[in-house]
């Protein structure tokens, strides 16, 4: 039951424009600067006609290259970062890149004038020579050896300057004849660890291909038999004759990103983007300072947070302000609870030791779900298909917590995750789960995997009574309150002991967790 909010009004020369879908005016909306109005449709025609290999594709394949091999060679983070974002800002940039000129390439948000000079200099010769003089430093196989999961860049260069493996065949084999273990910095566990990174490379291929072989206006249902046919079949949920979730039961979108950390796209834009899509609530989830790449601080959380407050006033649309905090390897996170009270929802995920063992990584998730701020646990298993297995963790042990605590399991939509996977989403629901179905959207065209999140989610047999953000807003803030209401009322009985006297005022409360949701079980004698 939602009220369809007020959408943003939609410019004329857009709604003059014949067969234009919500998806090409989010993509119009997506120019940054000049190609705003029908100049901006005229490109986007011709984006749409110009096939697969394009030059932004291409551009954004060498940039990525060039970001991937500075982090292999040991080059500054920070700079690998930066080619990076170029990368996803070309590659999703609506316009095509062969029809700026050169001087105009900086407008491209994430493309400086050193970046841009090698955009002008891919396009006259087709690479760059700070590019190539890189790989001509790198032995052959190098790359291809760093994306095996769990070898990453220091270890491929190890592997191809000491045992000469130069792919991952090669290192399967290697690793099975136990020739890995005399490496120094390799053990038994290192060994395990890149024998089921081979692994799951090789058992995640069919759903990755699947997935990617989908056209680009796939829907739900063409998304669930992909996954019927690459997921165990046993894995999917019952269907109880409640009809199952929809795309049109979402009613908003719990975890993204804008500029201010890695999103390539303004708050302003993310927002403007996520009414377009009738939702009724949106929520912002920059990354945490720990996620030291990021570059957060607190009290550029604080400006956007003032930020979203005004642009919360513009639009009928409730603007959630969170954040995507980082588990630390002791189940912590990066703020403490007074700072952590101020969000109106707390999305927490694992970034790093993806490799704890799984007593260790059980009692970190475990941690995180018991902290009263947290309200969901971001990509559960920080599994990338067919580039990163999924954690090691008791997971009935974390269902149990999840249920018990009130805080809900993502299921994250993007096509790359599909986190929780959805083979283990019918028995977190038999558990006693609640979910949140969230793009963690970087870009506009993110928001539009939802549908890869609500096929996964009625793979598992959900029904919008299990998605938290399939319920109305009132429904919604209950369950965000989580325990912050309960520290709230019990730090306003302390203030009220405290104004009254202790003699006066003969209460204390007791807040016991219970069922779903903490609540407030009643008042008791004081001492
Ligand atoms: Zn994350
Ligand atoms: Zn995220």
């Amino acid at each position: 039951m939602r009220t369809a909010p007020r959408r943003f009004k939609r410019p004329t020369w857009f709604t003059r424009c014949p067969g234009l879908r919500t998806l090409d005016y989010l993509d119009v909306q997506s120019l940054h600067c000049a190609q705003r109005g029908p100049a901006g449709v005229a490109s986007l025609a011709a984006r749409d006609n110009r096939g697969m290999a394009s030059t932004n594709e291409e551009v954004a394949a060498l940039l990525r290259e060039y970001a991937e091999l500075l982090g292999l060679s040991g080059g500054d983070p920070f700079r690998a970062r930066n080619y990076e974002r170029a990368a996803k800002a070309v590659g999703g940039y609506p316009q095509d890149l062969a029809a700026i000129p050169d001087t105009a390439l900086t407008k491209i948000s994430g493309v400086g004038s050193s970046i841009a000079g090698k955009i002008g200099e891919i396009r006259r010769t087709g690479s760059f020579a700070a590019l190539e003089e890189l790989r001509a430093t790198l032995p052959r196989g190098a790359d291809e050896l760093a994306r095996v999961p769990g070898v990453g860049p220091k270890r491929a260069l190890q592997l191809s300057s000491e045992l000469g493996i130069t792919s991952a065949s090669e290192l399967a084999e290697a690793a099975n004849s136990g020739r890995l273990r005399n490496l120094p910095g390799f053990g038994p566990k290192t060994e395990e660890a890149i024998l089921r990174g081979i692994g799951v490379a090789a058992t995640d291929t069919a759903l990755r291909t699947a997935l990617r072989a989908l056209p680009d206006d796939a829907g739900t249902d063409a998304i669930e038999a992909a996954l019927a046919a690459n997921v165990p079949a046993k894995a999917a949920g019952v269907r109880r004759g409640h009809p199952l979730i929809a795309v049109s039961d979402m009613c908003g979108d719990l975890h993204g990103h804008t500029d201010l950390t890695d999103g390539i796209v303004s708050l302003e834009g993310m927002v403007e983007a996520a009414a377009g899509r009738g939702y009724a609530y949106y929520a912002i989830t920059d990354h945490a300072p720990n996620l030291v790449m990021q570059r957060m601080t607190t009290e550029k959380m604080l400006a956007q947070r003032e930020a979203v407050r005004a642009l919360g006033g513009r639009t009928d649309m409730k603007l959630l302000h969170g954040t995507e905090l980082n588990i630390a390897p002791d189940g912590s996170v990066d703020w403490d609870g007074d700072f952590l009270s101020g969000f109106d929802i707390c999305v927490a995920s694992v970034h790093s030791s993806f490799g704890q063992d799984l007593a260790t990584m059980t009692k970190r998730f475990i941690a995180a779900v018991e902290n009263p701020a947290v309200n969901i646990i971001g990509h559960p298993l920080t599994r990338k298909i067919g580039r990163r297995p999924p954690v090691q963790a008791d997971l009935d042990a974390l269902y149990a917590a999840c249920a018990r605590t009130g805080t809900a399991l993502e299921i994250n939509a993007s096509p790359d995750r599909m986190d929780l996977p959805p083979e283990h989403i019918a028995a977190a629901r038999e558990a006693g789960v609640k979910f949140a179905i969230d793009t963690d959207a970087h870009s506009l065209v993110d928001l539009t995997n939802m549908r890869y999140g609500v096929a996964a989610a009625r793979f598992g047999g959900l029904t919008s009574a299990d998605v938290i953000n399939a319920w109305p807003l009132g429904q919604l803030e209950q369950f965000l309150a989580k325990g912050r209401l309960c520290l709230r009322l019990l730090a306003s009985s302390i203030r009220f002991r405290w104004s009254y006297g202790a003699s006066r005022a003969p209460v204390t409360m007791a807040v016991l967790p219970s069922g779903a949701q903490p609540e407030v079980r009643g008042w008791f004698p004081g001492r």
